[in-house]
């Protein structure tokens, strides 16, 4: 089948499946509708749920704005507009692929803080009216193109030593830029600066973090005070959530209390940039071996996803990546385990997805699944080699435990 018809064919649909049914689900799939070439999602709709629930359990009182760069399908910001989430864009695409879901531009904020000046032109045509800003030229820019929008200051986090990719250096205003950049924006361009922004850099390690940005925050609202700016009211934590470990409440925890202990007004509103925590865990990457080499004891096999899939080294940290083989016919298991490399389709030698992993034997039209796949992968995917990696179809599913 041409993999259009099954695009068109599934996008919508939600497969209502058992708890311990995914299995059975991607064998059919995989049956009825892709050949080896054609990899595929599964999105698991409940996975979403539950994560909402968690975040409302751990969170409270913070608003999730989920960072659409992670992953832009549109199912999943659907089923995320659904369960109140807001959203956090970066572009002026970002922008329309939210709004052509039919989602509200006040549920928007333009969470990059340097932004282009069509792109600044686009956000004011269509309503979207909040925005992070961290320099004197972006006043100017906003000033010009979009002089309602209500912004937030985007201040610098301390130094992540725990963070894979620490943005530090990129974005963020420092404590002594606090007062001039304050004074320009609201006294000089007379603009409206509601709030403050952070956002720790990818995958902090240590929770005390959040507590040291929650307190220099802190230190940009007393500025804004002594400036005599109207009072600001929002405090934007960022992302860098994780579903899948136990420090995403520990740094809950150190979040909540530091807004009680820096900011006693009741009116702050809290909101966060969530982009890994929710699609990480609710996606499943199903691959087929295209290609096997047996050398003495190890074997190479070739899959149709690779490195300019949804494999981006530079985005893609793989520690929490599961891969399950799985035969096409469950008869045909083997069980004796090999060393195994499992190479991308790309003629680029650097397209290796796993090296020197053990596996059991598997053979051609066999399928890999990689599991926890939802964050920074099918959003990195490129037409390197004439591979169409930009295209990969998303299945739904709703599993459920009864
Ligand atoms: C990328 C990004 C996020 C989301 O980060 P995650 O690590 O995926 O949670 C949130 N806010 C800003 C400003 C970002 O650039």
């Amino acid at each position: 089948m041409l993999l259009s018809t099954a695009l068109s064919k599934t996008k919508s649909h939600v497969n209502q499946i058992p708890k311990d049914g995914m299995t059975k689900f991607i064998r059919s799939i995989a049956e009825e509708k892709h050949e080896a070439g054609q990899p595929f999602y599964v999105l698991d709709l409940a996975t979403i749920e539950r994560l909402m629930d968690k975040w409302h359990h751990s969170f409270p009182n913070v608003k999730p704005h989920y960072a659409v760069k992670c992953n832009a399908e549109p199912a999943l910001l659907t089923k995320l507009a659904k369960l109140g989430a807001n959203f956090d864009c970066a572009s002026l695409q970002e922008i329309d692929t939210v709004l052509s879901l039919g989602i509200c531009p006040n549920r928007i904020i333009f969470a990059n803080p340097c932004k282009a000046i069509s792109h600044i032109k686009h956000a004011a045509a269509v309503g979207v009216n909040l925005a992070t800003f961290d320099s004197e030229l972006e006043v100017d820019k906003i000033k010009k193109w979009h002089p309602h929008c209500r912004l937030l200051l985007r201040i610098k986090a301390p130094s992540d030593i725990g963070a894979l990719r620490p943005l530090g250096k990129k974005f963020g205003v420092l404590p002594r830029e606090f007062e001039p950049l304050l004074h320009y924006a609201c006294n000089v361009a007379g603009l409206k600066v509601v709030g403050v922004s952070f956002h720790v850099g990818s995958i902090a390690q240590d929770p005390t973090i959040y507590r040291e940005a929650i307190a220099n925050a802190r230190a940009a609202f007393d500025v804004a005070d002594y400036l005599g700016i109207p009072k600001m009211q929002i405090l934007n934590i960022g992302g860098v959530f994780r579903s899948s470990t136990p420090l995403f409440e520990e740094i809950a925890d150190v979040v909540n209390e530091a807004v009680k202990d820096y900011f006693p007004d009741p009116n702050l509103t809290v909101i966060a940039e969530p982009g890994r925590f929710f699609p990480e865990t609710a996606f499943t990457l199903v691959t087929h071996v295209i290609g096997k080499r047996v050398r003495g004891e190890k074997i190479e096999y070739w899959i149709d996803e690779g490195i300019y899939g949804s494999f981006r080294p530079t985005l893609y940290n793989s520690c929490f990546v599961g891969i399950k083989p799985l035969s096409r016919q469950k008869s045909k298991e083997s069980s004796q385990i090999y060393e195994s490399t499992i190479y991308g389709p790309s003629c680029d030698s650097l397209d290796a997805v796993a090296v020197d992993i053990k596996l059991v034997e598997l053979q051609m039209g066999d399928l890999i699944l990689f599991y926890n796949m939802g964050a920074y992968s099918k959003c990195a995917g490129t037409m390197f080699n004439g591979f169409d990696m930009l295209s990969v179809p998303t299945y739904l599913v709703q599993t459920n435990s009864s």
